[in-house]
């Protein structure tokens, strides 16, 4: 059984990108089948997947024009593209263009959805990363997924949004996607010596750990997460003992403990 899992936070730069980069590749060794979706037209996460300066030619963009103009999509093959075990759908800045589009389109709720589930036969999951904004691209994206993991890094603004997001989601929930759970909080770049960090996450497990599953392992903060984004690497491809890229592969175990 495939579960979709969108990696969603309105906030920029909490790992979003990150935490579906490194979950992907240790699912991956685990063995299970990987789709990564790309769905932020700044594309951070189709950089770490393909060569410097390569060429997509397909990407998400394209597709979601196709789906949105009722025209046939292109095959597979030409937008979904492999990394290691891991496969992937690129995005590019015209996700942007996509994004102004529906907009104004009636219904468009569904479209990553009707393109997403014909491919649940292949993959045991399927990551989404969205883009920082509550926008039709993130409504997309929650609209298709089965859960939703919300990374938050313990700053002192971490939890601010947080009900803006939950309410989004509900809302969700209640008009287009019955089904969507929460699969819960990552705690990410963490530094558990710091009390600042500690005190967050003990608001947050007080505020949501009652309704809401907590992911046990957090994320440590690590210089290696930006070497290893920098070179197209995981995080424990990078440094097999880096002690962020073992978190992730916690992360993955969990999720596979968790199952549908
Ligand atoms: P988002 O997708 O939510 O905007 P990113 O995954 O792009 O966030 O991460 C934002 C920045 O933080 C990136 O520069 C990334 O390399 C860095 N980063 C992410 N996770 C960690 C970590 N555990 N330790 C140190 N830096 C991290
Ligand atoms: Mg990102």
């Amino acid at each position: 059984m495939c579960k979709i899992i969108a990696v969603a936070n309105q906030k920029g730069g909490v790992a979003k990108t990150t935490s579906v980069r490194n979950m992907a590749y240790s699912l991956g060794e685990l063995g299970k089948r990987v789709l990564a979706v790309d769905f932020d037209p700044q594309s951070n996460l189709t950089a770490s997947f393909s060569e410097e300066n390569k060429i997509l030619k397909t990407t998400i963009a394209d597709v979601m024009t196709k789906a949105m103009d009722e025209e046939a999509l292109p095959n597979r093959g030409e937008y979904i593209y492999t990394h290691g075990k891991i496969n992937f759908m690129p995005s590019s800045i015209h996700l942007s263009v996509v994004e102004a589009n529906l907009r104004m389109e009636m219904g468009s709720e569904k479209l990553l959805s009707n393109i997403l589930e014909p491919l649940r036969e292949e993959y045991d999951f399927i990551l989404i990363d969205t883009n920082p904004s509550l926008g039709p691209l993130t409504i997309n994206a929650l609209s298709a997924a089965d859960s939703v993991i919300i990374p938050i890094n313990p700053e002192f603004y971490a939890t601010m949004g947080l009900t803006d997001l939950t309410k989004t989601i509900l809302k969700i929930r209640k008009r287009i996607n019955p089904d969507i759970q929460f699969e819960g909080i990552l705690m990410t770049m963490c530094d558990m010596q710091t009390n600042l960090h500690k005190e967050v996450c003990l608001e947050v497990t007080e505020a949501y750990g009652n309704g809401m599953k907590i992911f046990k392992v957090q994320i440590p903060r690590s210089i290696r997460v930006g070497e290893a984004n920098r070179y197209g690497m995981s995080v424990v491809d990078f440094d097999k003992k880096s002690k962020a890229g073992l978190a992730y592969d916690e992360v993955a175990k969990e999720l596979i403990a968790y199952g549908n």
